[in-house]
């Protein structure tokens, strides 16, 4: 009896927590073009409703996340809280990042696995990292592709991005904050602060700046010099993109050769914001 209760409240939870959604009802052509340009690039593009705050990492708050990059089956999970002219702002946002990836070549960092062909091994080797490096190569992935689409649906669609400025800047807020961050967080930070004076301004009155690690500074600065060049009428070819990207990672203490770009590998262990 008990147990057949809890099968089926955890079944409703979940079908509660995550349901298909489908963009026809948000009445947006721009968003439709969008989607079909997507898919045109990469087929069985799904799109979700998560409830409940699931969309959350940590305290940030995120509207919208892509899931299967690596794998070509990409799921795109929007927050229940969102109203509808938010939802077309996120949906065409987590698009417009697949565009970047399947259309012109902008893929996702990731750190080369130990043994290639070796899945049980590989699979460990991601089930092993920690989370700080997830925020740091996620960052990067995210800030080198929103210095060019804001502006793309802007520009493409007249798809506004306030969502996702504003979600920049609370999360700017919160994180810049918190001291308890590790190496790797902090440069992930650096990588927000560049980000978030290319799209809103000076973060001088925004964040405590004196009291920022040397880590911040130096992907600070090292952001603004592999990637300051980037935008829509600026984007980077996928071999001099992927060349800033190493480049940015080796000069902050890293090797090159520990890295690689996705998809192209079968793994799935990324997403993008
Ligand atoms: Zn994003």
């Amino acid at each position: 009896m008990t147990e057949s209760v809890q099968t089926e409240l955890t079944k409703d939870v979940f079908v509660l927590h995550k349901t298909s959604f489908n963009i026809a009802c948000l009445e947006s052509e721009a968003l439709q073009r969008l989607y079909h340009e997507t898919t045109s690039c990469v087929q069985n593009v799904k799109i979700e409703v998560i409830g409940n705050g699931e969309g959350r990492r940590g305290r940030e708050e995120h509207s919208a996340t892509t899931i299967g990059l690596a794998r070509q089956r990409p799921v795109i999970e929007i927050a229940d809280w969102l109203d509808k002219g938010q939802r077309i702002e996120a949906i065409a946002h987590e698009l417009a990042h697949l565009l970047l990836v399947y259309r012109s070549g902008l893929g996702v960092v990731g750190r080369r696995v130990p043994r290639p062909g070796d899945s049980e091994d590989i699979f460990r080797f991601f089930m092993s990292m920690r989370g700080d490096w997830v925020y740091l190569l996620g960052q990067i992935s995210n800030t080198t592709h929103h210095l060019i689409l804001i502006d793309l649906l802007k520009q493409e669609y007249g798809i506004e991005g306030d969502l996702h400025i504003y979600l920049l800047h609370q999360n700017f807020c919160v994180a810049a904050n918190d001291n308890m961050r590790d190496k790797e967080s902090q440069y992930g930070m650096g990588l927000v602060a560049f980000e978030y004076e290319r799209l809103i301004g000076k973060f001088g009155g925004t964040i405590d700046v004196d009291h920022q690690s040397e880590f911040f500074w130096e992907a600070y600065h090292l952001a603004q010099k592999h990637f300051g060049g980037y935008g829509f009428r600026s984007m980077p070819a996928p071999s001099a993109y992927e060349g800033n990207i190493l480049s940015f990672l080796e000069a902050l203490g890293y090797q090159r050769e520990d890295f690689m770009f996705f998809p192209e590998g079968k793994q799935d262990f990324r997403s993008i914001t």
